[in-house]
């Protein structure tokens, strides 16, 4: 098996240019003594609508790594695959994402359930797990958790075993279950857990849906307290599994869409720093927004095609929003009409998109809906990248600086 570090990044590059400026918030970090390990990731969808295939993320982490001459791990990260769309990721990801939300709730065999049931009486009744108030379940929650998650637990293996017997058993395993409505409970997380274990599936990352709303680009909303009490909660149900299945020791729970979501950072910075547990957090592509930003910042040429973008963006917004619509929450009527943005100075276009909440001018509904809107950059790819090279300086210190100053920095490096 691949071993994953202890704290890993996912970082999301769509049209695979800014993966130097990414790595160098990780030579950052390394440089104050914290290793985050960068693990590049694009999920299906993203190649469908880049046009890219999955060996371009290859190519451009590999050339990254080899500029900045970073001697530790890295990985490409299949984000988000299926068994249907596993398979041109096989050669050039050592990471996969077996996503398995749309099983969730699914049917599994009636013996196959109970035969779960019969087998896991140690589920049943009270259950002391350190750090937590005792868990109490009956038989009958264990088989209706079983009934919620069993299948896609399974299909989780049949997914896994899919890419073993193409790859042999060098790489990393994550499951997620994360783009979904319900959270997922921690007695739930430990039924999970259970499973992934009985199908034999080496996971070292688990991305369950947490409480609370992880829109793409724009901070946490939900109850912090909340979160924090679950987020804790679902490391000491992890810890205990680990030692009770047997699974990898190193097994984390990994936060989609972990980018922006600055309130849940202290709380989450403090229950790694009690636990010693480790933390995977995947980005929401973000980077992408960086990219406009930057061309934004640089003025002229970059400043007028950001403009362009949103203005198409505007007009193509139902269209845009609806493959996102439960991953954003725009208010349409907090959007700037297309002539104000193009007004706008340089200053005022990177001030309503650069993800500073102490700015008065920094615009939620506008960052997501350009979140959104990397399809239009694509659209006119050959423009949007020659401006991406004339624009690179700026370009990449934004990069960077988001990826380290509101990311690395609070989340692993601290005040150091
Ligand atoms: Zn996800």
């Amino acid at each position: 098996m691949l071993l994953l570090g202890k704290y890993s990044f996912g970082l999301g590059d769509r049209f695979a240019h800014q993966a130097k400026a990414q790595l160098r918030a990780c030579v950052k970090a390394a440089e104050r003594g914290v290793e985050v390990v960068p693990v590049w990731n694009k999920s299906n969808r993203e190649h469908l609508t880049i046009g890219s295939e999955p060996s371009s993320v290859r190519a451009a982490a590999d050339a990254a790594v080899r500029e900045l001459n970073w001697q530790t791990s890295y990985h490409v990260d299949a984000d988000h695959i299926r068994l249907e769309t596993v398979d041109r990721f096989v050669l050039p990801s050592d990471f996969f994402t077996i996503d398995v939300a749309d099983y969730i709730g699914r049917p599994a065999d009636a013996l196959a359930l109970k035969s779960f049931v019969d087998r896991h009486g140690e589920l049943v009744g009270h259950m002391e797990i350190p750090g937590i108030e005792p868990l109490e379940i009956s038989r009958a929650g264990v088989a209706r958790t079983a009934g919620q998650y069993l299948f896609a637990v399974q299909e989780a293996g049949r997914i896994y075993r899919h890419i073993e017997k193409a790859k042999g058993t060098r790489f990393i395993t994550e499951i997620s279950m994360d783009e979904t409505d319900r959270p997922q409970t921690p007695p739930e997380l430990l039924v999970i857990l259970a499973a992934i274990a009985d199908e034999g599936i080496p996971v070292q990352t688990l991305a369950p849906k947490f409480t609370g709303r992880f829109n793409k680009g724009v901070d946490y909303v939900g109850d912090v307290a909340q979160f924090d009490s679950e987020f804790n909660a679902d490391l000491a149900v992890i810890a205990f599994a680990v030692a009770r299945y047997r699974l990898p020791a190193n097994l984390k729970l990994s936060v989609h869409s972990g980018s922006d979501k600055f309130s849940i950072y202290a709380p989450i910075r403090r229950a790694l720093a009690r636990t010693g547990a480790g933390l995977h957090v995947k980005t929401a592509g973000t980077t992408w927004l960086e990219e406009l930003i930057g061309l934004a910042e640089a003025g002229g040429a970059g400043l007028g095609l950001a403009k362009e973008i949103y203005t198409e963006a505007l007009a193509h917004l139902d269209e845009l929003c609806a493959p996102y619509a439960a991953v954003i929450d725009i208010d349409g009527a907090k959007l700037p009409s297309a002539e104000t943005v193009n007004r706008w100075s340089s200053g005022q276009f990177v001030g309503a998109l650069r993800h500073d909440p102490t700015c008065p001018t920094f615009n939620a509904d506008v960052r997501q809906l350009l979140h959104v809107a990397y399809k239009i950059a694509a659209k006119q790819s050959e423009r949007y990248l020659r401006l991406l090279q004339e624009c690179e300086p700026v370009i990449a210190k934004n990069v960077t600086e988001n990826l380290y100053d509101r990311h690395l920095k609070p989340l692993f490096v601290g005040a150091r």
